[in-house]
C-alpha cells in the first residue's frame, strides 16, 4: 500500500487541566497505490490531524503510520529526510504554505534541489514542465505568491507537493479556502493528475459531492473515530451508518435525479470536543458509541457500551460499520425514518 495507518491515536491535555481530548482515538485504514480514499467528517472530527501525523507535521500518542511498507511514526528527522520524498500534503490555504520572498520557480523547485534531484538548466525545464502540467500560463515560474489569484497558489501547491512524484499524497481540503467558481476546476486538475501518475490520495475534506467525485473508497469520522469505510458507490448507495444516513442526507440530488432521494436528515446538537475525564492513554476505552448524543436511533446499549469495528460481506473487499443497530449481514435501520416519526 501508499499507505498503512494503524491504531492511530493522539490525544491532547485539555485545557485547564479538564481532562484528555481524544483528537484521533484509534483510527486505522489504508491507501492502496493509485488509490483515492476520502476522509470525511465535519470540522472538529480530527481528520485534519490524522492528516498531519500522516506527514509527521504532529507526533501521534500511540498507532503507526507506514508509508510505502516503511514504518514512519518515529524516525528521526534525518532518517526520515530521504523518505519525504515519498508524501507530500496539499492544505487548505494555499498562501499559508507558499514562501512570499520565493519566485514559484523556486518554491516548486526546491524539492528537485532538495532531494538532488536535479539541478541546472534540467531543474528549469522539469519546473516549466509541472507547472505546464497544473494548467499555470508561461511566465508564471518568474513570479511571486502574491501576484496570483488564490487558484494558481493552490496550483503551485499542488505542483510543488507532487514535484518529486511522491506515492501518496495527502490533501486537506484543498479546495475548501477557493472562490467556488474554481473549486471545481482544481478538484479535475487534481483527478487528472492522480489519474495520468497514478499516486495514492488521501482526501480530506467535509466536501461530500467532491468526495464522490473523487474518491475510490470513503472513511467516515466523527469524533475521533472512522465510524464507517465502504466503496464510494456503496457508501452514497446505501450508508450503514446513522450519522453517515444524515451526513449523505444533505447532499442534494444530482441532476438527473438516480435512486437517493432521500429525506433530510436534521441532527440536533454541534459536534462536541471528544473531551474525556479519564486519562491519555490507549483508544476504544469509551463505553458508549460516540454519536449517541445525536443519533435518532440511539437505545440504552449506545450509551453504555461502544459498538465494535465490523467488517460486513460485500463488494470490493468488504465495509467497515461501528453502530449497535446495523446486522451482521449488512442490514442496517434507516435513520431518516426514526428522525422524522
Ligand atoms: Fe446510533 Fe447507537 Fe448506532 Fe451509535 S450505536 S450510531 S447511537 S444506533
Ligand atoms: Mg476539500
Amino acid at each position: 500500500s501508499a499507505l498503512e495507518v494503524d491504531g492511530l491515536v493522539r490525544h491532547f491535555t485539555a485545557p485547564r487541566g479538564r481532562g484528555t481530548v481524544r483528537a484521533v482515538d484509534g483510527v486505522s485504514l489504508t491507501v492502496g497505490r493509485g488509490e483515492v480514499v476520502g476522509l470525511v467528517g465535519e470540522s472538529g472530527s480530527g481528520k485534519s490531524t490524522v492528516g498531519r501525523c500522516i506527514v509527521r507535521l504532529d507526533t501521534p500518542t500511540a498507532g503507526t503510520v507506514r508509508i510505502g511498507g516503511t514504518d514512519i511514526t518515529r524516525l528521526s528527522p534525518r532518517k526520515l529526510r530521504p523518505l519525504r520524498k515519498d508524501f507530500n500534503i496539499v492544505y487548505q490555504d494555499p498562501s499559508a504554505s507558499l514562501d512570499p520572498r520565493m519566485r514559484v520557480s523556486r518554491i516548486v523547485g526546491e524539492p528537485l534541489t532538495l532531494h538532488r534531484m536535479a539541478s541546472g538548466s534540467e531543474l528549469r525545464e522539469r519546473v516549466e514542465k509541472l507547472l505546464g502540467q497544473v494548467g499555470l500560463p508561461p511566465g508564471t515560474a518568474e513570479r511571486r505568491p502574491h501576484e496570483l489569484s488564490g487558484g494558481q497558489r493552490q496550483r503551485v501547491s499542488i505542483a510543488r507537493a507532487l514535484a518529486v512524484d511522491p506515492m501518496l499524497l495527502v490533501a486537506d481540503e484543498p479546495t475548501s479556502a477557493l472562490d467556488v467558481s474554481v473549486q471545481a476546476s482544481v478538484l479535475n486538475l487534481l483527478a487528472d493528475l492522480q489519474r495520468d501518475r497514478g499516486f495514492g490520495c488521501l482526501f480530506i475534506t467535509h466536501d461530500l459531492a467532491a468526495v464522490e467525485f473523487l474518491a475510490d473508497r470513503i472513511a467516515v469520522m466523527y469524533l475521533g473515530e472512522i465510524i464507517e469505510v465502504a466503496p464510494a458507490a456503496d457508501l452514497f448507495a446505501a450508508p450503514k451508518h446513522p450519522y453517515t444516513q444524515a451526513l449523505l442526507s444533505a447532499v442534494p440530488v444530482p441532476d438527473p435525479p438516480v435512486q437517493r432521494a432521500r429525506q433530510r436528515i436534521v441532527l440536533q446538537g454541534d459536534l462536541t470536543g471528544p473531551v474525556f475525564p479519564k486519562a491519555a492513554g490507549t483508544a476504544q476505552t469509551v463505553d458508549h458509541c460516540r454519536f449517541h448524543t445525536r443519533c435518532p436511533l440511539a437505545v440504552e446499549r449506545c450509551r453504555t457500551q461502544a459498538p465494535e469495528h465490523r467488517t460486513l460481506p460485500g463488494a470490493n473487499g468488504g465495509r467497515m460499520v461501528a453502530c449497535h443497530l446495523v446486522a451482521d449481514d449488512g442490514t442496517a435501520p434507516d435513520a431518516a425514518a426514526t428522525a422524522h416519526s
